[in-house]
């Protein structure tokens, strides 16, 4: 049996953060052939992807020194221009702080019911997310972005999603904000999350998108498995049965097992569960988001990074134009668009679906008769989401309490089951990696 003093199960930026502040002392076992969990990036032809789109906001200095340490200049600032295309105009996101950009009639009736709800109780006290946004923009708004937008996103019924669990997602708007926006949209301090970043290596790199981030971070991790995929845990023998290259193996741990799998999944993996637990977990839920990546031969469109549709009548939430990241992503003659499809894991994915994002890419005007699209690849992130119903916060700490009870640190967004960032979850993985370093310096 292989041994580690420290396991880290899943190569996401979680688990390379954690691993790379232990050096020898930790294995980290990842399933795929590429480190970087979601932060993937590939390239077709010169044609390059991002898993799904990735804009880098620091969270606090630390981890933005030390990134900014690891990628130099590579890592540039990305101002984060978005925008929402509805029935009533194209706004810059957020809407509620553009709407000037609204015909007349629509923004007035925005304003007037959003000032209403600024009037009312707070937002917390409500009963659903559904309550929530409405309590928040006001209905207006709410009929006209948040809640088919949101329809798309969650592809269930919004009164049945937890509130307390959707905070990090909106605040309430400003109403000085607000009627700014209405008289100046185009006012540029207005930006949303103005500090964004992402890397932009130099022509002819052999990596590009926000995978150089994970490249980067992968390669300051001594020792990193690839096709190393966990099938079973047996946290009272500390050991893990891996599925590898050469067969099955048997990998164990003497201090600390660090999981960034899906809570769900990991219960599923592990043996000795008690029966609450088990319980807890079967009532996690998540989302997926099916990626729809096109290599587009034609003139470059100045759309922004990304646009968000609310439109019942289009599979995809957004559209993300990923020459506005780095212009190298394509050849000067093209550019590479990706469109998000969140899809729930009950349902199948419809055989066509890159068809109909073509088709109806070019119903928006996204795609003009002057672009030729050479393909669509199929690119599936699950998990993408993780649902907050009711009784899930009980859940996570149900299961989370166990883990921890059989020396199974959980990390990552969904190791922890939440809606973190990818500097929040490197930041938890460098503090997480430091504590393990010193407990194993005080035990020597
Ligand atoms: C659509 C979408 C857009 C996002 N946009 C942004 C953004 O713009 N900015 C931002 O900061 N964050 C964004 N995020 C969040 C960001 O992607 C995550 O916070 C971060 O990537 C999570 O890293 P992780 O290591 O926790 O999880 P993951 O990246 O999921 O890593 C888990 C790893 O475990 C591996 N694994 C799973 N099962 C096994 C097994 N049995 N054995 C071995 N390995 C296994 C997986 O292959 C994976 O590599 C976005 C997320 C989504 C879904």
């Amino acid at each position: 049996m292989t041994m580690a003093e420290v396991l880290v199960l899943g190569g996401g930026l979680g688990g390379l953060s954690v691993a790379s502040c232990l050096g020898q002392r930790a294995l980290l076992l990842e399933r795929a052939s590429q480190p970087g969990g979601l932060v993937r990036s590939f390239e077709i032809d010169g044609w390059w992807f991002d898993h799904v789109i990735h804009l880098l906001h620091f969270r606090d200095d630390s981890t933005k020194a030390r990134i900014r340490r690891l990628l130099g200049d590579v890592l540039q600032p990305c101002k984060p221009a978005a925008y929402v295309v509805c029935e009533a105009g194209t706004a810059r996101f957020p809407i509620q702080d553009h709407l000037g950009h609204l015909d007349a009639a629509t923004a007035a009736a925005c304003v007037a019911d959003l000032t209403r709800e600024s009037a009312g109780p707070a937002a917390q006290r409500v009963a659903n997310y559904q309550e929530l946004l409405l309590r928040s923009f006001g209905e207006s708004l709410c009929q006209l972005f948040f809640l088919p937008y949101n329809a798309k996103m969650w592809r269930r019924d919004l009164s049945t999603i937890e509130h307390a669990g959707m905070v990090w997602n909106l605040s309430r708007p400003d109403p000085a904000k607000v009627l700014e926006g209405l008289a100046r949209p185009d006012d540029s301090k207005r930006a949303y999350n103005e500090d964004g970043w992402y890397p932009h290596p130099p022509a002819g790199a052999s990596q590009r998108g926000m995978g150089v981030l994970s490249m980067a971070l992968a390669a300051t991790v001594d020792k990193l498995r690839l096709n190393h995929e966990v099938v079973a845990l047996s946290p009272a023998s500390r050991s893990a049965t891996v599925r590898t290259p050469a067969g099955l193996a048997t990998v164990g741990w003497s201090v600390c097992c660090v999981s960034t799998l899906p809570l769900s999944r990991l219960v599923h993996l592990c043996d000795g569960v008690p029966g609450d637990v088990r319980a807890a977990a079967g009532t996690l839920e998540h989302n997926r988001v099916l990626s729809v990546a096109l290599r587009i031969k034609g003139p470059r469109p100045d759309a922004g990074l990304w646009r968000y549709y609310p439109s019942s009548e289009v599979c995809f939430t957004r559209l993300v134009f990923l020459h506005s990241f780095d212009p190298l992503m394509a050849p000067p003659e093209g550019w590479p668009l990706l469109a998000e499809v969140p899809w729930r894991l009950d349902e199948l994915v419809p055989a066509g679906l890159a068809h109909c994002v073509e088709a109806q890419a070019r119903a928006v005007g996204a795609l003009m008769p002057e672009h030729e699209v050479l393909d669509a690849t199929l690119i599936e992130a699950d998990p993408a989401y993780v649902v907050f119903k009711h009784g899930t916060e009980q859940a996570v700490r149900t299961v989370s309490a166990w883990l921890r009870s059989v020396g199974i640190e959980p990390l990552g967004r969904y190791g922890r089951w939440e809606y973190s960032s990818m500097a929040q979850v490197m930041h938890d993985g460098f503090v997480l990696g430091a504590t393990l370093a010193n407990r194993l310096a005080e035990a020597a």
